[in-house]
């Protein structure tokens, strides 16, 4: 099978034959039908073993962890649950499928699990991908192929808003607009805040904030990013998310806090980060870090998509074929003004 093949940091991904999965009892092999390009792709790509901090990728590994497709084999445990010509997504990762992390729906946290397309076992940028039955979801027939494959992001962003623990009314201010920060403004939409800003640098990503939920948007090169706040909302937000995961960030969002304020960090800083934590505690500030997603956010994701109730397409850049997914790659690591890019193998 054709799959985009890592081999360096900083060299293009390369397109080659490699050998098709194979399912064992509790696994499923997907024909992807859609895969979408994640910021933290761009970044492993780039990491070298001199950093320190994240491992760098294996040469020859397939990144991919937002996709979905149409189930071509089941192993024998898992074929009372699948049928090959099925539509499913998956959570990106193999577990046991049976410990109280699993079937908590926290597979990351199992003791055996192993990631899929995020330097372990090979992901979605290829023609099959390989995934565990227990993570593995059937996707309503409301939700196309790239809806399909913004269900992770999707879901990376809900559990973000869960732990703000939104009332409604409240306010929001959302640092990033890339596709996590637009995410996390539709699902503060969904849940009921009033005002939700989004503040980023690039103009083309702050105009899709307003489509997908967005009450105003803010660009932090120009505007004092707290005074456009308060001129909007009246006052400043009573929960503060970040989503763009470089140094300097998390203080940023300690200073626009109000005194008892609530910051949650979804962006992902993988590089050392200073802050002064006395604004935190002066504001007796609460901060909350959170990772992944549970299968209960990509259950409900998946749900609202097929009710249509909530609709995420401005999310969506285009798609590419295998022929012109390295170059895609290569160009979003600097373009910074499309949002999600598939690959549609
Ligand atoms: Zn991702
Ligand atoms: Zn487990």
């Amino acid at each position: 099978m054709r799959a985009a093949v890592f081999h360096r940091p900083g060299e293009q991904l390369t397109v080659e034959q490699v050998p098709v999965p194979e399912a064992a009892a509790d696994e499923v092999i997907i024909a992807v039908k859609s895969c979408g390009i994640c910021g933290s792709d761009l970044h492993m790509a780039e990491v070298h073993a001199a950093d320190g901090g994240m491992a760098p990728l294996p040469p020859g590994a397939v990144m991919g962890h937002e996709f979905c497709g149409e189930v071509v084999e089941v192993g024998s445990a898992a074929a009372k649950s699948f049928k090959a010509g099925q539509r499913v997504t998956a959570l990106p990762f193999i577990a046991c499928g049976t410990c109280l992390a699993c079937l908590s729906g926290n597979g990351h946290r199992c003791a055996s699990v192993r990631s899929v397309g995020l330097g372990q076992e090979p992901g979605g940028y290829a023609e099959f991908v390989r995934v565990g039955s227990s993570d593995t979801l059937h996707l309503p027939t409301g939700v196309d192929w790239q809806f399909g494959a913004l269900v992770e992001p999707l879901a990376v962003a809900l559990h973000g808003v869960h732990a703000a623990r939104l009332s409604p009314g409240e306010n929001v201010l959302i640092m990033g607009a890339g596709p996590i920060g637009l995410a996390t403004a539709l699902w503060c939409r969904y849940f009921g805040a009033q005002h939700v800003v989004v503040s980023d640098r690039v103009p083309e990503r702050l105009a899709l904030a307003e489509r997908l939920g967005a009450t105003a948007s803010v660009n932090a090169t120009s505007e004092d990013v707290i005074g456009s706040f308060k001129r909007h909302a009246g006052r400043r937000p009573d929960v503060v998310i970040e989503c763009i995961g470089l140094p300097g960030t998390q203080q940023l969002a300690m200073n626009y806090a109000p005194t008892g304020g609530r910051i949650v960090i979804v962006g992902v800083c993988m590089a050392a980060d200073t802050i002064v934590p006395v604004k935190a505690i002066t504001k007796e500030l609460q901060v909350n870090y959170v990772f992944c997603y549970r299968r209960q956010d990509f259950q409900l994701t998946l749900d609202l998509l097929d009710r249509e109730i909530i609709n995420p397409e401005a999310m969506l850049t285009r798609s590419v074929t295998f022929a012109e997914f390295p170059q895609a790659f290569e160009s979003l690591k600097s373009d910074k003004s499309a949002c999600k890019v598939m690959l549609t193998p």
